[in-house]
């Protein structure tokens, strides 16, 4: 009761601020903020080429969501139009280019919530849905559930229509090397690469990519988090996991306030990267809005998060998005791919932890 009381008054403040600031303003304002994961990134680690090839991606990203919300659309949609851009990109480790298990599968996770209701959708060991964050959103819109996994998650989103692909279509060979090398180290035994993909006993499927530099403390995940021109919040969140994963491993992503989180009445969207196992413990996005709806100001309420979970063990990063549209960057790694724009802030796309 004690909460709810709280939430609904923290709302009215928020809606009560977002009405006079647009009576101030010509246009209500809408935000933006995208990660393409966090890691081990350092200047000497990337070529020009390669910094640049980052950046072009994170802004085609950008623009994907900002063109929703410029329109005065939904945050939700602007979430899922960045994200599915990522999630086609090799760069990045989600869709196309996401890690492999041991097995040699990819095997996709996702998530996404809307602050302004809490509804939210998940799914996780996704191996033939082309963009996960879709069948999340179709999870939290189009069935009674929060969570659907492996093979029953597929059939849900084949069965609402969303594009269904071969396996193959995920395989890249940067990521594949880097599965080999992992499981070499570790003395494991290594997979044949999936039907239909190069070096397979069924080839055929060429995907042209740029190689960047295999960094393996880099997690690559992605993720999205807008403020709409409605007052609206959202937060969605995908990736292939982690290298190497057995046993039908998941991570922090499609655990709804572990990784992805939205609350309109915290005044608060978070989306996470990093070590999965240590943000599930730590609960970093709920968190955040936690501290953030009990009046903690935002870049303290994530760097407090992202220190709890390395204290535990865990590195990573956030973004998070603010009831003002003031996006937050916070991250124990040397950098985190991201990007922000807003109605009347031009673009900033950031890669290493000291740029600004
Ligand atoms: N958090 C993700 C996971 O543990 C990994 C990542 O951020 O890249 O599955």
């Amino acid at each position: 009761m004690m909460r709810f009381v709280k939430s609904a008054l923290i709302a009215l403040c928020i809606s009560g601020g977002a009405a006079s600031a647009h009576a101030q303003d010509a246009a209500p304002r809408w935000s933006l903020a995208i990660h393409g994961g966090a890691g081990v990134i350092e200047r000497a680690s990337l070529t020009p080429d390669q910094d640049a090839a980052y950046r072009a991606s994170l802004q085609r990203a950008l623009d994907a969501g900002s063109a929703v919300l410029a329109q005065g659309g939904q945050a939700l949609d602007a979430v899922q139009a960045a994200i599915e851009v990522m999630e086609d990109d090799p760069l990045f480790n989600a869709g196309r280019g996401a890690v492999f298990t041991a097995a040699g599968r990819n095997e996709l996770d996702a998530a996404v919530m809307n602050g302004s209701d809490l509804t939210a959708g998940s799914v996780a060991g996704l191996t033939t849905t082309r963009h996960p964050i879709a069948a999340a959103r179709a999870v939290m819109e189009k069935s009674p559930h929060v969570m659907l996994i492996g093979a029953g998650a597929d059939a849900f989103a084949a069965s609402v229509g969303l594009e269904q692909v071969a396996p193959s279509w995920f395989f890249t060979q940067r990521r594949w090397d880097q599965l080999i090398r992992s499981l070499t180290q570790q003395g494991l035994p290594t997979p044949l690469p999936p039907a239909g993909a190069p070096g397979s006993p069924i080839a055929g499927l060429a995907v042209a990519e740029p190689a960047p530099p295999l960094n393996e403390r880099k997690f690559g995940t992605v993720g999205a988090v807008a403020l709409d021109a409605h007052g609206r919040l959202a937060a969605g969140t995908s990736t292939g996991g982690t290298t190497g994963k057995r046993w039908g491993r998941v991570g922090d992503v499609p655990v709804i306030g572990a990784g992805t989180y939205a609350s309109n009445a915290d005044g608060c969207a978070v989306s996470a990267t990093g070590d999965g196992e240590y943000f599930i413990r730590a609960t970093v996005a709920r968190d955040i809005c936690a501290r953030i709806g009990s009046a903690t100001p935002s870049d303290a309420a994530a760097q407090a998060e992202i220190d709890e979970a390395k204290a535990l063990g865990g590195l990573g990063g956030v973004i998070v998005m603010t009831a003002t549209g003031a996006p937050v960057f916070a991250m124990s790694t040397s950098g985190m791919y991201r990007a922000a724009v807003a109605s009347d802030t031009p673009a900033r796309v950031a890669i290493y932890a000291d740029e600004k």
